[in-house]
């Protein structure tokens, strides 16, 4: 690692955890965070949970797991050049989708939609809760009792509402600040990591072609010099190194205008971090040209026919479920139970949220068909 930046993150300064622990002698706080969310439960169950393609459809597609260790490596390469703290970094992109429901994005939606009188459902939110209530693996405390530093990171965004009822990680949407560099950085290899892969997925999977992403100007102006340099390409490896390049672009480009914003402001520590707008940047042309992307990917692929027919039956597994146990809260196994005593709604979204693609449909087909197991 290089030398830390005076304003990184750093785990000599932690604002700490909220249960008191003895340091490590080996490991610094960061480093201790991140094992323990690669040792939880939530996490192996990213392996089983959709990105876009829902896990039974293919096994070159990404998961919720595979997308996070992309992010991860985008981003720990990110905090290296800027001299931020690349443990941090890491641990938030390791975290930052444990709290997805099954079924992507429309299993969100549709849980959202039935817990509208509830509370509501957001995943973001979600993560947080798993690494500070749902875990449930040490003797002293609920949770992974992790950093405040992680749980700032994870904390993407957050409605007022919301924010008040969290305490210490919610203040910062009450005052209008930011999180570290660190969590900064990390939104943005979220979105390089699922932009760029999901290209990927997408031509994998027929939904989109090739002729159809020349619109694109990141794409095309990649593929055009892959094409030049090596005109016989077949098209896997054609794909793969115009989307190599893509991310290439775009993370070079995040380095330098990053890097110019936090030369400009000189910033000496952490706080003057928080107190700043927000310093992890692409530069105009590239946000332009990201945009772009961004807006191809929701037209053709996120919104595909195809896409949307899977969507609608993971809306109404999620739908079903959720009706069946909120109505009868002794279908579900015995802890979930205990919590629906507190909070049933709650309770309910908590078990269907942690539920993987094949357990939930797994699950369905047993509440629903006669001649399912039990
Ligand atoms: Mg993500």
């Amino acid at each position: 690692m290089n030398t830390l930046a005076a304003y990184a993150a750093n785990p000599e300064t932690t604002l700490g955890r909220r249960f008191k622990e003895a340091s490590s002698p080996l490991r610094n706080a960061f480093q201790r965070d991140r094992d323990r969310i690669i040792h939880s439960t939530a996490f192996r169950r990213l392996e089983y949970k959709t990105q876009v393609f829902v896990n039974h459809e293919g096994d070159l597609f990404r998961t919720r797991l595979t997308h996070s260790l992309e992010v991860a490596q985008i981003a720990r390469g990110i905090a290296r050049t800027l001299n931020l703290h690349e443990d941090l970094t890491e641990a938030i992109a390791l975290a930052h989708d444990l709290g997805h429901t099954p079924f992507g994005h429309a299993g969100q939606d549709a849980l959202n939609d039935c817990m509208r009188d509830y509370g509501g459902f957001e995943h973001n939110l979600q993560s947080l809760r798993v690494v500070d209530k749902l875990e449930q693996r040490y003797a002293e405390f609920d949770g992974l009792n992790l950093s405040f530093e992680l749980r700032e990171g994870i904390l993407k965004h957050c409605s007022l509402k919301n924010a008040k009822q969290l305490g210490d990680v919610g203040q910062r949407f009450i005052d209008k600040t930011n999180p570290s560099l660190e969590a900064q950085l990390t939104n943005f290899a979220d979105e390089i990591a699922y932009n760029n892969h999901d290209i990927d997925d997408g031509l994998r999977s027929g939904l989109i072609t090739i002729e159809q992403l020349q619109q694109v100007e990141l794409f095309n102006s990649q593929l055009e010099i892959v094409r030049a340099k090596h005109p016989k390409l077949e098209q896997r490896r054609l794909i793969n190194e115009t989307v190599r390049r893509m991310i290439n672009i775009l993370v070079v480009d995040l380095c330098q205008t990053s890097a110019q914003n936090i030369a400009q402001l000189n910033p000496k520590n952490i706080q003057d971090i928080r107190q700043s707008p927000y310093l992890i940047a692409f530069s105009a042309a590239v946000t332009q040209q990201n945009l772009a992307l961004k807006q191809f990917l929701r037209k053709n692929l996120y919104h595909h026919y195809k896409v949307n027919r899977m969507s609608a039956k993971a809306m109404r597994i999620i739908r079903e479920l959720f009706e069946v146990f909120f109505n009868d809260t002794t279908l579900m196994p015995p802890e979930h139970q205990t919590n629906a005593k507190q909070d049933k709604a709650r309770a309910v979204a908590d078990y269907i949220a942690g539920m993987t693609d094949r357990f939930a449909i797994r699950e369905h087909r047993r509440l629903f068909t006669v001649e399912a197991e039990l």
